[in-house]
């Protein structure tokens, strides 16, 4: 266990990568680390890329150590010559690094079992700072590690080491190292997220602008994400709230405003709640894609239990796939189109068929930046819907460049099975 004199005040991230500095690769750990720190009470003030370079880092590391109570590091603990973080940071703190036999032998059981050859480069993962918890690697090698070091008489900051691969470190962040900082917080926060979908961020701010105005315990902050929104409502429990709970009727408040278009209040995907519902209801679904070309298929088998639901999907791109393998009519391809609601329905009653389904949900559209025309323009998609009872189809316009149509259209797939299982139809507005 982690032992600290005082509270977490100030906190700071450093992210350490050359790769980062040069654009490479993009600095997601920083994103998810303060994410884990603002929904833990814990107050971020800088965050700062370094290069692989000791005269850099270290410097970095003495201004951080002194100003701050918390430094959180991702990157740098890998085998190679050019991973240094720990190093760096035992030098600055004037600190041993030690073997830790506990981390070389599961490391070793790691490489036996996935079949790899455990190098001498390895065995360097395995040095640790001495006096340090041990943080585990459940997704990877490089274990991580926290220890307290003493900048000066009136000053103690905590170091936390994280490995670079984000895999790896989000189920080390959260699982391991905010469980040993969660004493020494300052501030005890409850969280909950509203997840929105079909209303667009800044209308949806708009439309709760007095609740989120009058709140300041709990407080209401939007998060924006492609073609959803998400609402967080925090509730500081040391204030004088004591341990009422004073989110569920804001939460009840946006019910209100905002309906169906709730998909979830916690922490499940849309695809999760649709999975749930499917299983709820012991139904098997089916997909056949066109400009998504999987992606809805993907999306449902990210999540484990999908084989309890999903029977499989169909990728139909050309006209002659949507006939011969969904068993749309040539006539319907060359009255309306293969981008129509009509194609739609029978793409969703061909899949259906095909994979012995309860239900079965289509698209097809317009991803361009090419294809469009005045009146279909690039953006427009239909999603079809069919069940042994029923069948149907809706149009969408959905903006922004090819990835985000396709992504956004299979957010819309995802929603319009969940509206059609829990009303029977899509919103009463649309
Ligand atoms: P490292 O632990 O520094 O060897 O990093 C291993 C890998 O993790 C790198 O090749 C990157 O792909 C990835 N990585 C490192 N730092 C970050 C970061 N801040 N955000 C996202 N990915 C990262
Ligand atoms: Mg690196």
């Amino acid at each position: 266990m982690l032992k600290y004199d005082g509270v977490l005040d100030k906190c700071e991230i450093i992210c350490v990568g050359t790769e980062l500095l040069i654009g490479s690769t993009l600095n997601t750990n920083a994103n998810t680390i303060a994410l884990a720190l603002a929904d833990n009470g814990l107050y971020c003030y800088w965050q700062t890329v370094v290069g692989d370079n000791v005269d850099r880092l270290s410097d970095q590391i003495r201004t951080s150590i002194s100003r701050s109570d918390l430094v959180i590091f991702s990157g740098g603990l890998g085998p190679t010559e050019d991973d240094l973080t720990m190093e760096t940071a035992c030098m600055c703190c004037d600190r041993e690094m030690v073997f830790d036999q506990e981390s070389y032998d599961r490391m070793e059981k790691v490489f036996a079992t996935s079949g790899r050859k455990f190098s001498k480069n390895n065995i360097k993962q395995a040095m640790l700072p001495k006096d340090s918890v041990v943080l585990p690697n459940d997704n990877g090698t490089a274990p991580g590690a926290c220890f307290v070091t003493k900048v000066n008489e009136n000053h103690s900051c905590v170091l936390a080491f994280l490995p670079g691969p984000p895999s790896e470190l989000g189920i080390m962040l959260n699982k391991y190292l905010i469980p040993e900082l969660k004493p020494y917080t300052l501030h005890s926060l409850r969280n909950e997220y509203v997840h929105i979908i079909g209303i667009g961020e800044s209308k949806a701010e708009t439309m709760i602008s007095d609740l989120i105005k009058n709140q300041t315990n709990p407080s209401i902050a939007p998060y924006a994400s492609e073609g959803e929104c998400i609402f967080r409502v925090s509730q500081s429990v040391d204030e004088d709230s004591k341990g009422e709970d004073l989110i569920t009727p804001i939460i009840d408040k946006m019910r209100m405003t905002f309906g169906d278009h709730i998909y979830e209040v916690g922490q499940r995907s849309l695809r999760e709640v649709v999975l749930d519902m499917l299983v709820s209801k012991n139904l098997h679904c089916a997909f056949a894609e066109s400009l998504t070309g999987g992606m809805i298929s993907s999306g449902i088998v990210d999540i484990s239990g999908a084989s309890s639901v999903f029977e499989g999907g169909i990728v139909t791109y050309s006209n002659e796939s949507k006939v011969n393998l969904l068993g749309v009519s040539p006539q319907t391809l060359s009255d309306y189109g293969a981008v129509s609601k009509e194609c739609a329905k029978e793409m969703a009653i061909g899949v259906l068929k095909a994979m012995n389904a309860d239900v079965a949900i289509s698209v097809t559209g317009i991803a361009g930046p090419d294809g469009g025309s005045a009146s279909k323009p690039v953006g427009t998609v239909y999603i079809g819907f069919a069940s042994h009872d029923k069948c149907d189809s809706i149009e969408f316009h959905i903006s922004g460049n090819r990835m985000r149509v396709r992504k956004v259209t299979a957010l819309k797939a995802f929603d319009y099975l969940r509206m059609l299982l829990l009303r029977g139809h899509y919103y009463e507005e649309e």
